[in-house]
């Protein structure tokens, strides 16, 4: 049973085991970047504190309300009070989480973790929590990078973490209705192997999809990196059922209906606020035969982005697009090493006109071999138009290879005293450029007033017809003396330029703690109420997932 996966990182990305594949080349980037940043990054190492030396916040339950809420969770193996358990569930996977896990910081910890096997037994925890007045923290794969899990209450109730991971079963499979419907705790790879044995997919693939849960997508409003073709999350949503303090709400199970505002792109989204996910039905296709993705260069940022626009009016679905900007570009280089052959192509590319501002894009798409090869070739057709290169196929088969390990370096890069943060947003294509300006300036100028300097560099993905998705990332030397409170003025600064551009405050990670004070410029107030009111009508006395998204 896979109660509380075992050999999870507890205070990094991934299994224990797991270490970014440098493939030999580790020195060679952390010189690199270190001169890039004006430290020795080679010559530093911050290992995390002991898991075993970290002191956690007593248990407020007593032993009587501890056994009470381990019965009516199912029993044995229902009910976890021990160290490693509570620490694993005390915080998501953003930069100050692993800044503050690392140094053996934890300010709150769940009082209890239950892990309910069924929705009668969440039925049971949610009415038992509403009864004693005990916060309810609803947590798939913790994967939030927005505080969206930490286990904390600003008004100071006990908390009781609810994993959703022992609901990991499919429950329907309609391929006659192009759709199957899941328990809401199961992860991404076990999702798909349950449909690929009948040769489906659901094709929802976010860079965390080995430790992140179906439910967990919805209520953060996920998307996956082939969104281009298959939609977000939210589009996939056929229907739901939500256990709230107030009730069960089950979603109408069909194709589309008039009747009245939309209950699944309400709960959508939700976060946690107004209750646990249980189960969901999402849209499915057959699996696809092949897929193709192929590289090209373009010689400006400028002129992949025009491409990419034009690609997406010219009605063609890239199951992936994605543009590196130059920065990304060259630090993707420099992170495969010091080539020979690759400088002597550079060199060449520098005559052809591809100089220090050139581009990588990827573009690729999946489906019947006669219309992937249709499609790519009139996508690549289009970013010629644009002053693309073509690079075949081997560039990107790497980046395709390496997609779900790329999160494991941000913890060796941590052990080198390098912070790496991201964020991301979407705006109409005509504000790609100067959002992308504003936020690298602002984030430099946040870390040049802390005397540091940052590595800035960004990449679209995820476009739609009216905008894209731009996805920053930035890098630059902890403070080692006070890291969250070095954070702080970063992440002010990046948000503050997103919505001065009309930016969303985010595309895909969601609100949670870290991205609330910035909600209202895309809701307003009267739609900050609104959503407030629904929360209220949900859960009255604002137990679940306190102090996220929105208060009552
Ligand atoms: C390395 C890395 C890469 C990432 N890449 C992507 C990406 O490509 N695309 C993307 O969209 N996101 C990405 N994320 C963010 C994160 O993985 C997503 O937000 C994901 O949807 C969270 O799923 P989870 O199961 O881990 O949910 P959790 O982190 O456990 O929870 C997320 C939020 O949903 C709530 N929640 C969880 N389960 C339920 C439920 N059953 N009912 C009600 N509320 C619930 C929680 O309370 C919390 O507010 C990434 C994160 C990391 C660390």
């Amino acid at each position: 049973m896979p109660v509380v996966r075992e050999k999870t990182n507890w205070c990094g990305w991934g299994w224990e085991s797991m270490r970014y594949d440098f493939r030999g080349h580790r020195d060679y980037f952390l010189r690199w970047i270190g001169e890039r940043l004006g430290v020795d990054a080679l010559g530093t190492r911050i290992p995390p504190v002991a898991p075993g030396s970290i002191e956690l916040p007593a248990i407020r339950l007593g032993p009587s309300d501890l056994a009470e809420l381990g019965a009516i969770a199912g029993g044995d193996g229902a009910l976890f009070t021990d160290p490693r358990t509570r620490l694993l569930h005390a915080a998501g996977r953003s930069l100050p989480d692993l800044l503050r896990l690392r140094r053996g910081e934890v300010p709150t910890a769940p009082d209890a973790v239950v892990l309910p096997a069924d929705e009668a037994a969440v039925i049971a925890v949610m009415r038992l929590c509403r009864q004693r007045d005990w916060a309810v923290v609803p947590f798939g794969g913790g994967s939030s990078v927005v505080g969206g899990v930490d286990a904390s209450d600003p008004s100071g109730r006990p908390v009781v973490t609810l994993d959703t991971t022992r609901l990991d079963r499919m429950t329907a499979f309609r391929p006659e209705d192009q759709c199957a419907t899941f328990q809401a705790g199961i992860y991404g790879p076990d999702l798909e192997a349950s449909l690929a044995v009948r040769g489906w997919e659901l094709g929802h693939v976010p860079q965390s999809f080995e430790f992140s849960t179906l439910g967990g997508w919805i209520a953060a409003r996920s998307s996956g990196q082939q969104s281009n073709q298959y939609g977000d999350i939210a589009d996939l949503l056929v229907s739901c059922r939500i256990v709230t303090p107030e009730g069960v709400i089950a979603t109408w199970d069909g194709p589309v209906s008039a009747a009245g505002p939309d209950l699944n792109q309400t709960l959508a989204g939700s976060e946690g606020t107004f209750g646990v996910i249980t189960e969901a039905t999402v849209r499915i296709h057959p699996k696809p035969a092949m897929h193709q993705i192929q590289a090209v260069l373009f010689p400006s940022f400028a002129e992949g982005t025009a491409a990419l626009a034009a690609i997406v009016a010219a009605g063609l679905r890239m199951s992936y697009m994605r543009l590196s900007d130059e920065v990304e570009t060259e630090t993707y280089l420099k992170m495969s090493g010091p080539k020979l052959v690759q400088d002597a192509g550079l060199s060449a590319l520098r005559l052809l006109g591809y100089r220090d501002r050139r581009c990588v894009a990827l573009v690729g798409t999946e489906g019947e071999p006669d219309t992937v090869e249709r499609e790519v070739s009139e996508a690549i057709a289009i970013a010629k138009k644009h002053r693309g290169l073509s690079l075949g196929a081997s560039p990107a088969k790497n980046w395709h290879r390496d997609r779900y390990l790329h999160p494991y370096m941000r913890d060796d890069l941590l052990d080198a005293g390098i912070a790496t943060e991201t964020h991301e947003t979407a705006v109409p294509w005509s504000r790609v450029a100067a959002v992308r300006e504003d936020v690298r300036q602002s984030i430099e100028a946040a870390a040049a007033a802390q005397g540091r300097r940052a590595h800035v560099f960004a990449h679209l993905s995820h476009s739609y017809p009216t905008g894209t998705c731009i996805y920053f990332v930035l890098m630059y030397a902890v403070d080692a003396a006070d890291p969250v409170g070095q954070w702080r003025p970063i992440k002010a600064a990046i948000c503050d330029a997103v919505v001065r551009h009309g930016g969303t405050i985010s595309h895909h990670h969601g609100v949670g703690l870290d991205h609330k004070p910035w909600l209202i410029h895309e809701k307003g107030a009267t739609g900050l109420r609104l959503i407030a009111g629904a929360r209220r009508a949900v859960d009255p006395t604002g137990i679940c997932n306190p102090g996220k998204l929105i208060d009552l």
